[in-house]
């Protein structure tokens, strides 16, 4: 069975301990998908200089938040790794050479999800680097390239992996409102959501890469690319034949879109 896609925006680590809409929407998310062999998450906070999958039999929580309640700290996400899903990726994958990585575990873009979607942590989880080397700068070229990379893992699906983007539409934390999360989103933040929206019902895939000409709202809501390229890599494998439909859309502290959405 062909798994979907998805993507999540994963806001604010608040969310790990909270019970909210968009954690219930995660955990009935996590219902009514079928079981997957293993998880890949495609993280906007594993930023490296190449690409990595990670590649230990046990992967390590990270706790890569600070100032946050010393609850979150005492939480874990223990599930196994997946070395040989990890092989499979690299052997898929043939440009960019994707490299094996020893070192990282499961960072909060993976975990703060995993932990509402899978909350048992007993299917292996493994992760993807975002190549964030000074060559890989604000343009529609290097879009096109996590766009292609993406495309390679889509055998992956029907291995029964479940391919996770894990980011955030909008996500600017410069302007952010950390003490309310049910702020008022700005009026930009809100713009430039619906317009991916529409862009994702309309397959307009070439808008979504094409981020040259900037206007006001799309400089506000990606600042800088880390958050938004799990978004690409997930269209990215979105087949002729895959459906796309939003699992969940909202904000959080102002400056952030929590819109998800599942391919297949
Ligand atoms: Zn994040």
């Amino acid at each position: 069975m062909k798994m979907p896609v998805l993507f999540i925006g994963h806001g604010s680590p608040m969310n790990i301990i909270l019970k909210n809409d968009f954690t219930r929407r995660l955990a009935k998310l996590g219902k009514e998908l079928p079981r997957p062999r293993t998880i890949l998450v495609i993280s906007a906070h594993w930023l490296t200089d190449g690409t990595y999958v990670t590649s230990v039999q046990k992967p390590k929580t990270i706790y890569d938040f600070y100032g946050f309640p010393n609850e979150l700290y005492r939480l874990d996400y223990p599930s196994p790794g997946s070395p040989e899903d990890a092989k499979l990726i690299t052997e898929l994958a043939k440009k960019p050479v994707i490299k094996n990585d020893y070192a990282w575990g499961l960072d909060h873009a993976a975990w703060s999800i995993l932990k509402h979607i899978y909350p048992s942590a007993d299917i292996p989880v493994i992760e993807l680097s975002l190549d964030y080397s000074p060559y890989n700068g604000w343009n529609r070229q290097s879009l096109q390239y996590f766009y292609e990379l993406a495309r390679q893992l889509g055998p992956l699906r029907e291995k029964g992996v479940l391919i996770i983007g894990s980011g955030n539409i909008v996500h600017n934390l410069r302007v952010v409102d950390m003490e309310n999360m049910d702020a008022k989103p700005y009026e930009w933040a809100i713009e430039f959501d619906e317009k991916v929206k529409r862009d994702l019902l309309d397959r307009n895939h070439k808008d979504l890469l094409d981020c040259q000409n900037m206007n006001r709202a799309t400089s506000l809501s990606v600042p800088t690319l880390d958050h938004y390229l799990p978004m690409i890599c997930a269209i990215g494998m979105q087949e002729t034949d895959d459906a796309l439909e939003f699992i969940y859309e909202g904000f959080q502290n102002r400056s952030i879109s929590m819109r998800c959405f599942k391919i297949g």
